[in-house]
């Protein structure tokens, strides 16, 4: 599966909510998907990926919010020591994004001026 870094915490913290009713059954079946099989090879990319696929945010392959969306990537990556171009399994990704990230002040860097924050920062895992 194919994800931009910064989605290894939106799908965690994922409770229904989304742009559009496309877009949250979409991701819903994702999450159940990767949820089913942890061992589901991820391969990290910095560009539209499996959520955006269907997303009303994704312009012709781009993100209506591209900057914005390029500093999370950039920041998750760094924590999590990925890149893009690089590959491993969801389980290893999402434990290294719950220890490196959730578990620490990253998580306001770097999700802080999201307009789902206070959602994600309440949603147990
Ligand atoms: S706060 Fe935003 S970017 Fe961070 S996990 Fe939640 S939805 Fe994703
Ligand atoms: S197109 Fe942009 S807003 Fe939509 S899911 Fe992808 S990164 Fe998020």
């Amino acid at each position: 599966m194919r994800l931009r870094p910064h989605h290894a915490l939106c799908i965690q913290k994922f409770t229904g909510h989304g742009y559009d009713d496309r877009f949250t059954e979409h991701m819903t079946a994702i999450c159940e998907t990767l949820r089913n099989s942890p061992e589901t090879k991820v391969n990290i990319i910095s560009s539209c990926d499996e959520l955006c696929a269907v997303c009303p945010h994704n312009l012709a392959g781009k993100c209506a919010t591209l900057e914005k969306v390029e500093a999370m990537d950039a920041q998750v990556a760094k924590a999590l020591g990925v890149r893009p171009g690089g590959a491993l399994p969801w389980e290893a990704l999402a434990s290294q994004a719950r220890k490196n990230i959730f578990e620490t002040d990253e998580f306001i860097k770097i999700c802080g001026a999201c307009q789902w924050y206070d959602l994600c920062r309440t949603t147990k895992i």
